[in-house]
């Protein structure tokens, strides 16, 4: 069975062929305007290939609710269409995607939510604390996202450690241009960072992360050469002007590195010392951690990150071993493990692979 995996960002298009569960052939077209024209063209250099395509896999940032990955039918695209304002940027793309494939393709077609993989989070965790009138009329709650990530790499660490899924607590940091931190109890997700939308927790490559709120009226109310923020220009900002870029002007971890300024050195210690935080806090909802799983962009290649944020947390039982963490990329084949042997918490890197897991759901769904 041949599996067309479509991800449709912002502003590009990734997508993935797999043969079952082995990848036949990749692709990424950037700065997409037009998704139908760019996705007919995938489509046509698939063809001219003469790769078939038995089913299609839809990645989508937003499913609100939903708590699993579904079958498309149109009663679930007007679903959508529903809660697409809860992240516009990406899922808008997304759906126009599905529809132009469903009037396409007479393959089965599957939905997969960024979001599903937390709806198993409590109500003490999910809730924020204001007026329940208007969170529970207007969907506000914690979602959460990057689930495919956060799964993926959850079923692997339960490899490398010998011990099935449902014995571990596991706490994943997926560090890239984005990043959140899950706490995984027993295969399921009890708490993550990213919220309502992708803004909350983690400081990220152009995200703020946690804020206090009442900085942005305060914004608002400014009117000066430094700051001149309206409604629209708010979301702009603390999405793409903050993170990393806010404190030292870049955003690419491997230039913040190579930087000797000071605000780089800055944006490095508040990256690592907000994710510190989160471990820990982590480590208290689940009363434990057996592994502390790093993966994404920096979690995967940035070996300074991983050393500086678990710094100083012995206390716990969290001992890197400094040699095994200084892995080149070339060993990143498989997971790795990265603690010292008398670690009581293990360390591992495992490198994500969302497309696969993808790959995996719709599997699943067409072979039932
Ligand atoms: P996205 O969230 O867009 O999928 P990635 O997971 O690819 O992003 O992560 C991008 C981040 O990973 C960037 O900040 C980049 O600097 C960082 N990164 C990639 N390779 C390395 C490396 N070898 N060393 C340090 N950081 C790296």
């Amino acid at each position: 069975m041949n599996i067309l995996i479509i991800n449709a960002g912002s502003s590009s298009i990734k997508y993935s062929l797999f043969e079952n569960k082995k990848l036949l052939i990749n692709g990424l077209e950037e700065r997409v305007k037009d998704y139908k024209k760019i996705l007919k063209k995938i489509i046509k250099q698939l063809a001219a290939q003469n790769y078939t395509i038995d089913a299609i896999g839809h990645r989508v940032v937003h499913g609100g609710k939903i708590t699993k990955s579904k079958r498309i039918t149109k009663k679930l695209v007007k679903q959508l269409d529903k809660i697409k304002e809860l992240a516009p940027l990406h899922d808008i793309p997304e759906i126009n995607c599905i529809k132009f494939c469903l009037e396409n393709f007479k393959v089965p077609q599957i939905a997969i939510f960024d979001t599903s993989f937390h709806s198993t989070i409590p109500d003490y965790a999910y809730t924020y604390a204001i007026p329940q009138k208007i969170s529970k009329k207007l969907g506000i709650r914690r979602y959460g996202f990057h689930g495919m990530s956060h799964k993926y790499v959850s079923l692997h660490a339960a490899n490398v450690l010998k011990k099935p899924l449902s014995k571990l607590k596991l706490i994943t940091c997926h560090l890239g241009n984005g990043a959140s931190i899950t706490a995984i109890n027993r295969g399921k997700s009890i708490d993550t960072s990213m919220g309502f939308t992708p803004l909350e927790g983690l400081v990220m490559g152009t995200r703020s992360g946690d804020l206090d709120p009442a900085i942005i009226p305060f914004l608002q109310k400014q009117k000066n050469s430094i700051i001149n923020l309206n409604l629209n220009k708010t979301e702009l900002f603390l999405n793409k002007k903050c993170g990393l870029k806010g404190i030292c002007g870049m955003n690419d971890m491997r230039d913040i590195y190579n930087s000797k300024s000071k605000d780089a050195k800055l944006a490095i210690e508040v990256f690592c010392y907000r994710l510190k935080k989160y471990i820990g806090s982590y480590m208290a909802a689940l009363n434990g951690v057996d592994a502390i799983i790093f993966t994404g962009g920096i979690g995967e290649n940035a070996e300074w990150i991983r050393e500086k944020t678990l710094k100083n947390m012995d206390f716990f039982g969290i001992n890197l071993d400094k040699k095994k963490n200084k892995i080149s990329k070339a060993a990143m084949q498989g997971p790795l493990v990265i603690s010292k042997n008398n670690s009581k918490i293990k360390i591992l890197v495992v490198k994500t692979n969302e497309e696969l897991m993808m790959c995996e759901e719709v599997i699943s769904i067409v072979s039932r």
